[in-house]
């Protein structure tokens, strides 16, 4: 079998080793002769496994025990609106901070249930930064405060934690959680789509406070009450099995890598490589975020002649380096390098942007 470097920006790669342990165990899940796609989710079998995933999560983020775990669906889509039902009366206001694409999206579904404030943005300087806190125009008696920690389209990440006082702090997390340590405790709530960094679409991770919990508008559909996900252990309804069951196999993997902070060492190795080449190649590519919010796990870049962009994908997939053209929105190139992106796979990619730029520069 030929030997790819998949840089898709999600669902993404996962660690090889997690995918040859699926497929050792696919057919006969630990002697029970069983496919966990085949299990009840309730019998003793499944328990296990959401019980170690749930227990390996906790210990790699050092969530503390006043906040439940809720494996769920929908994607980062149905959070956007699960949100307010949950967390806001009618009438409140939300501030929102908007970094780009994904923030909008959020902010957008926000808007049909509550005044929304947008705190800061960064749309003056074409979302290529975060503004500076200091700056921004937070509501005292918000009913919280969201941003995304890192937009996967436009390559911003969030290098610190926001503070927003007493105000619950609100995370889209999805594409870089578990990337490097956090402080859960200055969270109220943390929601993140499995399918770039966790592991296959149609899980959805949710952390909340548990002080939030219990306070859906009156109407609020059952399945979008986060306190049933919550008093139901994630087995309000059936889960999404096989995905947990994966998921918790990658959180088995990270602990073995030395938890969040040997990842985290290993992703500013990747992403150092990568900002490194661009930024040493005499203006043949160029990376449109301003350093400091540079993002660990998408980099975008654009080729200074846009006319070679179809050849530099197509002679980057023979090399086997895939799906790094960039999100249709915004053109140009994205390589995605998630946790499970290895250092050899970025090692290949700065190599061969190095010699396009000579052959073509
Ligand atoms: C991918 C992504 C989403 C959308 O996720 P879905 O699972 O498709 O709903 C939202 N926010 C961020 C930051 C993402 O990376």
């Amino acid at each position: 079998m030929t030997q790819v470097f998949n840089f898709s920006a999600g669902p993404a790669v996962l660690p090889r080793d997690v995918l040859l342990q699926v497929q050792q165990e696919l057919t006969d899940w630990h002697g029970s002769g069983m496919c966990v796609m085949e299990m009840s989710h309730r019998g003793k079998e499944f328990t296990q496994i959401i019980h170690e995933a749930e227990a390996d999560l906790r210990q790699l983020l050092g969530i503390p025990s006043n906040y439940k775990v809720l494996f769920m669906q929908g994607g980062a889509h149905f959070q956007f609106g699960m949100l307010p039902l949950n967390l806001t009366k009618e009438g409140d206001t939300v501030d929102y901070v908007n970094t780009g694409h994904w923030s909008k999206i959020a902010i957008k579904e926000a808007r049909r249930f509550e005044n929304v404030n947008i705190a800061a943005s960064g749309e003056d300087r074409h979302f290529s930064y975060v503004p500076d806190e200091a700056s921004w125009a937070k509501t005292p008696d918000a009913a919280y405060l969201h941003y995304c920690s890192n937009e996967t389209i436009g390559g911003v990440e969030f290098p610190y934690i926001p503070n927003s006082g007493s105000v619950p702090l609100v995370c889209d997390m999805s594409s870089n959680i578990l990337s490097k340590p956090v402080d859960i405790s200055k969270f109220g709530l943390i929601y993140a789509g499995a399918q770039k960094n966790i592991g296959p679409s149609g899980l959805t991770l949710v952390i909340v406070r548990e002080d939030l919990l219990g306070h859906a508008r009156p109407g609020t559909p059952t399945m979008l009450d986060y306190k049933v996900h919550a008093d139901g252990e994630s087995l309000y309804n059936t889960p999404p099995t096989f995905g947990i069951y994966v998921a918790g196999l990658v959180f088995k993997w990270l602990l073995a890598q030395g938890g969040l902070k040997g990842i985290e060492q290993r992703n500013i190795e990747k992403a150092s490589l990568l900002y490194e080449t661009i930024d040493s190649s005499s203006g043949f590519y160029s990376c449109p975020v301003e350093k400091p919010f540079r993002s660990r796990m998408n980099v975008p870049f654009c080729l200074a002649d846009e006319s070679l962009d179809d050849a530099f994908l197509e002679e980057s997939k023979s090399r086997g380096l895939l799906q790094l053209k960039g999100h249709r929105s915004v053109g140009g190139m994205r390589a995605s390098i998630y946790n499970a992106m290895t250092l050899d796979g970025v090692k290949a990619l700065a190599d061969f942007m190095r010699d396009f730029a000579r052959s073509r520069g």
